[in-house]
């Protein structure tokens, strides 16, 4: 049997359907975020970065990578196993500490990644829950997808963030049935927010549970960087917020927050906390640096918004096809697989910019773009660069601008 043969074809497809994946070998600086070394099959070249999810720049930040070497360098590197064989070390548990006050909950359980903490963390609640129907938004990301999928319970779809249709849903299952409804706050890969509180109204009025993935937002939004849901104050009214560690906190793990019942139940149960080891000593010192420096500091939230603006607004005056929202997402509209991967070569090679192409099943085919992340260190000069070779990329492939007279409307 030629087993090759499978992996070969299945490789072809990819490329057929054009939308293999190349990934670009970067070596960022720390200390002069955003800029990178890019290792291209020609050799080392200085490049600018435009689609990192650490959105604030906490990577590079002093306190979070102090944090990261002291206690590496005290403690030493691994976790030494799950915490079921090796015990919890204090590290983890200042960090879990820290997270269950940043979202006003009783408790938080960490995971190894925020993938992690939905697949297991939305199965084991749901299968706790007797004859639970989960009703799930239509772009909610594929951990949430597959936490869903492992529950092995009733699920529904409702339309992306269509408050009508999730009110039918939960008037059709009745006031009986227990029902958890899992949606994210904020949608990375068009940038829209979700109505929180308006799902937490027709949780109420139906006696459903919450679950809500603040992935895209914790860090970023709130007065202490609770995510939207601080925000919007509705923190107390969400059963069970997650999060990630690995984007705004500019490190490694995913978790939840909930009461100290529902974190215990997955503590307890939860295959994909049981049997995994836990995450390293040094990398929770570093997120709990980064979410203590952020739950005081205003000055990274209000310089992203504010790059985040200018990018809009000189894009859009540029004619570029900028899809609109209100919040740190700059989705730059395509809708070719193979022009969207030519504009992102263009934009490395010619330009010196990464910003890496979304195509299908990031996003539906036909909607695929680029999605620029601006951070507090992108400044006026890389974003008139920015805009000038996007230009230059979009006249190159023929790709459509706004008429100058629209665009600055
Ligand atoms: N939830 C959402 C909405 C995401 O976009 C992602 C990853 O990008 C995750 C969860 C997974 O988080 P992590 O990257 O920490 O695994």
């Amino acid at each position: 049997m030629d087993y090759n043969k499978f992996f070969h074809t299945a490789l072809t497809r990819l490329h057929d359907e054009r939308r293999y994946r190349v990934f670009a070998d970067l070596e960022r600086i720390a200390g002069r975020f955003p800029h990178a070394l890019w290792h291209s099959p020609k050799g080392p070249r200085n490049v600018v970065i435009w689609c990192s999810n650490d959105y604030l720049g906490m990577g590079q930040h002093p306190k979070v990578v102090g944090a990261m070497v002291e206690t590496a360098t005290r403690v030493g590197t691994g976790a030494g196993g799950t915490r079921n064989i090796a015990g919890t070390h204090h590290p983890l548990v200042q960090l879990e500490q820290e997270l269950a006050d940043l979202h006003g909950k009783q408790a938080s359980l960490l995971f190894t990644s925020g993938y992690v903490s939905n697949q297991t963390g939305i199965s084991t609640i749901a299968k706790l829950i007797p004859n639970c129907l989960i009703l799930s938004d239509a772009l909610n990301h594929n951990s949430m997808i597959e936490g869903v999928r492992q529950a092995g319970c009733d699920r529904q779809i409702f339309r992306h963030n269509d408050m009508a249709h999730l009110e039918e849903l939960l008037i059709a299952a009745g006031p009986e049935r227990p029902k958890l409804i899992a949606c994210e706050s904020l949608y990375s890969m068009d940038g829209d927010v979700a109505p929180l509180s308006k799902i937490c109204d027709l949780a109420e009025k139906y006696g459903a549970m919450t679950y809500v993935d603040e992935v895209h937002a914790v860090g970023m939004y709130g007065p202490r960087g609770g995510g939207i849901a601080e925000r919007d104050g509705v923190m107390h009214r969400i059963d069970v917020l997650e999060g990630t560690l690995a984007k705004a906190f500019g490190c490694l793990g995913g978790y939840i927050a909930g009461s100290a019942d529902i974190i215990d139940c997955v503590r307890s149960y939860a295959p994909g906390f049981i049997f995994t080891t836990a995450l390293p000593p040094a990398i929770c010192s570093a997120a709990t640096a980064a979410i203590r420096h952020l739950k005081a500091s205003n000055w990274e939230r209000e310089r992203h918004q504010d790059r985040a603006a200018r990018v809009k607004a000189i894009l859009n005056a540029a004619g570029l096809p900028v899809m609109s929202n209100d919040t740190h997402i700059v989705p730059l509209f395509v809708g070719d697989p193979e022009k969207c991967k030519q504009a992102s070569d263009m934009l490395l090679e010619e330009h010196g910019i990464y910003i890496q192409p979304i195509n299908y099943p990031t996003v539906a085919k036909g909607t695929e773009r680029l999605r620029i992340t601006p951070s507090p260190y992108h400044d006026d000069g890389l974003i008139d660069r920015l805009a000038e070779a996007l230009l230059q990329v979009w006249d190159r492939l023929g790709l459509p601008v706004k008429q100058k007279s629209l665009a600055a409307e």
